[in-house]
């Protein structure tokens, strides 16, 4: 009587601990499963923020320029290589007498040399007051309807002013990111002199406009000045 209660003790023993075996595997295979699904949300989440947003159509770039009221042209170093201050200069002048505030901002380290956008700016014949210095625009940004990036990138990184671990934190630059909205006229996601990566081209306020800048920038004042010369400038 004594040896068969001891066997059904251990027998319901080995269910019990059958059961608890069971219950464990069980729970580590559903915490498994809900990880991997926060990784892979996790992964989703990084690369969906990393793609930046690039204009539709080339209209689409014109028609934000013909909407903006106040705008606030950036060149870097892009704009220099691709000889576009003629076109840049040309389409500032008919925005311009749309009645449009049209100003340039100049970093002091855009380009590659002091002064390398000053000079390429006069050049063209870009009227010295519409041309800023950084202290004196950096201020308005927040205020601007549209700020356009020519073939510029470090001197509108906001990682400089942002990002502790940046290499150029505390460099100042110009604060394009807190325009309305940002137009980008870059080639393609080439970094900057520095090798940084830009945060700025992911931001939610900023459109790419992929392609050499010239091309670009001649594009935008065809559509610009054939709206300029419709007859009701529709
Ligand atoms: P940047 O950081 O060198 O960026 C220029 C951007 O222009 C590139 O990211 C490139 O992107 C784009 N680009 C190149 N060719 C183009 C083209 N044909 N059409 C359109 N985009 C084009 O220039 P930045 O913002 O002017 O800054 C200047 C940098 O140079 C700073 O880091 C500064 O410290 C350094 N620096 C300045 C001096 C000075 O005295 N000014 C001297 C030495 C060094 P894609 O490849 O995607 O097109």
């Amino acid at each position: 009587m004594e040896s068969s209660s001891a066997l059904l003790i251990l027998v319901a023993c080995v269910i019990v601990a059958l059961l608890v075996f069971a219950a464990v595997k069980l729970m580590r295979a559903h915490l498994s499963e809900l990880r991997d699904i926060g990784i892979n949300e996790d992964v989703k989440a990084v690369t969906a923020a990393a793609e930046p947003e690039v204009v539709a159509e080339k209209s689409d770039a014109a028609r934000t320029l013909l909407e903006a009221q106040e705008i606030i042209v950036v060149p870097g170093f892009g704009m220099g290589v691709s000889r576009a201050q003629f076109q840049l200069a040309a389409l500032a002048a008919s925005l311009a007498e749309m009645g449009k505030s049209v100003r340039f901002a100049i970093h002091p380290a855009a380009g590659r040399m002091p002064g390398h956008m000053n000079i390429l700016l006069d050049e063209a014949e870009v009227p010295h007051t519409a041309v800023f210095d950084l202290e004196h625009i950096n201020g308005r940004f927040s205020a601007c309807d549209l700020a356009l990036i020519v073939g510029a990138n470090d001197v509108v990184n906001p990682a400089a002013r942002e990002d502790v671990n940046c290499p150029n934190y505390g460099m100042p630059v110009l604060d394009t990111d807190k325009a309305r909205q940002v137009l980008a006229i870059k080639r393609g996601q080439g970094n900057g002199y520095s090798s940084i990566n830009n945060p700025l081209f992911t931001r939610d306020n900023v459109r790419m406009i992929y392609g050499d800048a010239r091309e670009i920038l001649q594009n935008l004042l065809d559509e610009v000045k054939s709206h300029q010369d419709s007859p009701a400038g529709t």
